[in-house]
Parts: structure tokens; C-alpha cells; sequence
């Protein structure tokens, strides 16, 4: 059996998750650029991590829903288990979309802090909105 390795922080948590890209674009160097050195959103690894993101994300909700559903709303042990395998499956796509758009995971877990930050600072936090 393979030994898990060791993660430290968010940007390691990318380069082994990287690994596992099984996805040959992105390793065989057949990523498309515009003219002027941009990665164009139509790259099929992007597209696949895209889609991927969206599929974990509905698997998380549907988990919780039948929790929801079925057990009245009581998360037993496996239950958090389960949820939490998915929630490491979302992060996977998170990772895998940062690296396609070459910005460390740590970049976006700052930049999400800022932008918290400041909402809170502004008292936005609440209401819709990107950019608020
Ligand atoms: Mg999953």
C-alpha cells in the first residue's frame, strides 16, 4: 500500500494533488495560449476540472440532503465521514483549477480572506454580489 504523504500547507496540498491529474493536457504541455500568453478557457484539463468542481459540489449537497431526508437532519459519524471525503474532492477541483490558471492555492485562500476582510470591515458580509 501506497504511504500517504505528508501535507503542510495549501501550496504542498497542490503539488501532490497535481499527481493525480490523470488528464493529459496539462502534463504533456498541450495547454492553448492565446497570442499574447493566456490560457484559453476551451482547454479540455480546464473544462474537465471545471465540470469535475461542479460534480463534487453536487455530490456534497446530495450527502447532506439525503441527511436531510432520510435521517432527520442527525449527521452520524459516517455520515461527517462521507462528507468530508467529498468536501476533499471539492478542494481537489479547487486545486486543480488554481494550478491551470497558475496561481498558488495559498494565493486564493488569501485573496478570499482579503476580500472577507474587507466586506466585513464595509458590514457587506451580507447581501449578493461578487464584487460588493
Ligand atoms: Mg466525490
Amino acid at each position: 500500500m501506497r504511504k500517504t504523504e505528508k501535507i503542510h500547507g495549501l501550496d504542498d496540498y497542490q503539488t501532490v494533488a497535481l499527481k493525480y491529474d490523470t488528464y493529459p493536457s496539462f502534463r504533456d504541455g498541450l495547454m492553448k495560449y492565446s497570442k499574447d500568453g493566456i490560457m484559453v478557457a476551451t482547454e479540455k484539463g480546464l473544462i474537465e476540472k471545471v465540470l469535475g468542481l461542479s460534480g463534487e459540489a453536487g455530490e456534497t449537497v446530495d450527502k447532506y440532503k439525503k441527511i436531510l431526508r432520510d435521517k432527520d437532519g442527525i449527521i452520524s459519524p459516517s455520515d461527517r465521514e462521507e462528507l468530508v471525503k467529498e468536501l476533499g474532492d471539492v478542494l481537489w477541483y479547487v486545486a486543480m483549477i488554481s494550478e491551470y490558471l497558475e496561481v498558488p492555492l495559498s494565493d486564493v485562500a488569501k485573496r478570499n480572506i482579503e476580500k472577507l476582510e474587507s466586506r466585513y470591515k464595509r458590514n457587506k458580509i451580507h447581501g449578493a454580489g461578487d464584487n460588493r
